[in-house]
């Protein structure tokens, strides 16, 4: 099939490789030619496992294009994807405005186009978004009504960073919400090559399944997180507490590793949309209010423990290790490395960072004083203290005896093999609370 994808970003690309992968001709729009220039050289525009290798391939079998111009992309295509961003506004409702306006361009290209056009929204929009805002404006904008000539439908994207690619090509559940048997068979045969389940909903549930499905994984962690503040003081390690909770087939061990909470570009702006919402509607959500407060604890409670152990930060050289929000992405958005930093910074430590892969995007919004190592070693060699944020691999191999200078280490992901760390003070989060 013929596919059109607005939005050339995690989501977007990633699901262009895989239905390229799987067949199909793909043409990737974007605002940004930066990132459409990218692929066309043959690379990602952002860090991320395997999709380079897979650019390449399907730029040289010319599966893959990329295109500015919408307009053409969805004139010469019978499917569009919109996987444009919706992220949170200040009050934390959701920002509509790109879908909004990628719906009225789709619109405005049917316009002139023949015969029958799927629109397919991927990006993690508000329920009732699909089928009440986006439809409307591609009927106005295209003269055409949902229905024969004019498919609808709701596709939400559950990709992990850092295995987007994996991910998109062996997706645990393919759910298709459309209103219309003919779209659902046309995205039924779409996506048949993935061997994944298919659920068909409306388009309205399959947007709430993806909030659902997010709300819930952070439940769980923020539960995991809260737990272990109380493990800390009851004198128990919280991750031996969820080995036991999570042999129970009916409650999983995913999403039990306790520490310094979550981040990203989905589960806050996914949790505070959905409590908007709930909001709007008059329903009170404890749960969902309290995930998000947990969250914010988590931060401060690293480093709350590393001033009351150290007997205060003042002047302390304190290195946060890890950037990113999670390993094997340069992605910061609500990255839990910034309110440590800020946290630090607030009590007059010095701090300075290191990541692989995410400095630059972290610098845009770290504290002004906080300084960066392009190697962690030579961060090593500086520091007093060690905060880890972020649990890439290469941390886990420190040799930390080689570092006489580091007086304690503060973990907040679990990384460190306690083992390995000899005459450095250790603490992880949710393992009993250190003297001070
Ligand atoms: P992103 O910011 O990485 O990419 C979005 C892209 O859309 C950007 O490159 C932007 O320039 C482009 N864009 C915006 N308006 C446009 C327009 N009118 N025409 C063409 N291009 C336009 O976003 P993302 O992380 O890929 O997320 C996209 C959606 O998918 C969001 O709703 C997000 O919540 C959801 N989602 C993201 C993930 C994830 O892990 N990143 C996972 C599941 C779902």
């Amino acid at each position: 099939m013929r596919i059109s994808i607005i939005g050339c970003g995690y989501v977007g690309l990633t699901t262009g490789l895989a239905l390229a992968e799987t067949g199909n001709q793909v043409v990737l729009v974007d605002v940004v030619e930066e990132k459409l220039r990218a692929v066309e050289e043959g690379r990602s525009p952002f860090y991320e496992p395997g999709v380079d290798e897979m650019i390449l391939k399907h730029r040289s079998s010319g599966a893959l294009s990329t295109t500015t111009d919408l307009g053409r992309a969805v004139e010469g295509s019978d499917i569009t994807f919109i996987a444009v961003g919706t992220p949170s506004r200040e009050d934390g409702s959701m920002d509509d405005t790109f879908i909004i306006s990628a719906a009225k361009e789709i619109g405005d290209a049917l316009k002139t186009k023949d015969g029958r056009h799927v629109v397919v929204m991927k990006s993690t929009v508000v329920p009732g978004t699909t089928w009440n805002t986006i439809r409307p404006l591609i009927e106005e904008n295209s003269g055409r009504k949902a229905g024969p000539l004019l498919g609808i439908a709701m596709c939400p994207e559950f990709l992990r960073e850092g295995a987007a690619m994996h991910d998109s090509l062996h997706p645990d559940r393919v759910v298709i919400g459309t209103m219309e048997d003919e779209t659902f068979e046309v995205l039924d045969r779409l996506f048949a090559p993935l061997d994944s389940r298919i659920l068909r909903t409306d388009p309205t549930t399959a947007e709430m399944i993806k909030y659902a499905s997010n709300s819930l994984l952070a439940t769980k962690i923020s539960f995991a997180n809260e737990l272990s503040r109380i493990c800390e003081r009851v004198g128990v390690d919280v991750y031996d507490v969820m080995e036991g909770v999570g042999m129970d087939s009916r409650i999983s061990p995913q999403f039990l590793r306790a520490g310094v909470g979550f981040g990203g570009s989905c589960f806050p702006k996914d949790v505070s949309a959905l409590r908007y919402l709930a909001r709007e509607k008059g329903v009170p959500t404890p749960i969902l209010d309290g995930v998000m407060e947990n969250n914010e604890i988590q931060p401060g409670h690293l480093v709350q423990v590393a001033e009351r152990t150290m007997g205060g930060l003042k002047d302390v050289k304190a290195l946060v290790l890890g950037l990113a929000f999670k390993p094997d992405t340069d992605d910061v958005r609500f990255t839990r490395s910034l309110p440590v930093a800020r946290h630090l910074s607030s009590l007059g430590a010095r701090v300075a960072g290191h990541d692989p892969k995410a400095t630059e995007n972290f610098r845009k919004e770290a504290p002004p004083e906080m300084s960066f190592f392009d190697d962690h070693e030579e961060g090593l060699s500086w520091a007093d203290v060690v905060f880890l944020v972020t649990e890439w691999p290469e941390y886990a191999a420190i040799e930390w005896e080689r570092y006489p200078n580091i007086r304690a280490i503060f973990d907040g992901r679990r990384t460190i093999e306690p083992a390995s760390v000899k005459d450095i003070a250790y603490w992880s989060m949710g393992s009993p609370l250190p003297e001070p």
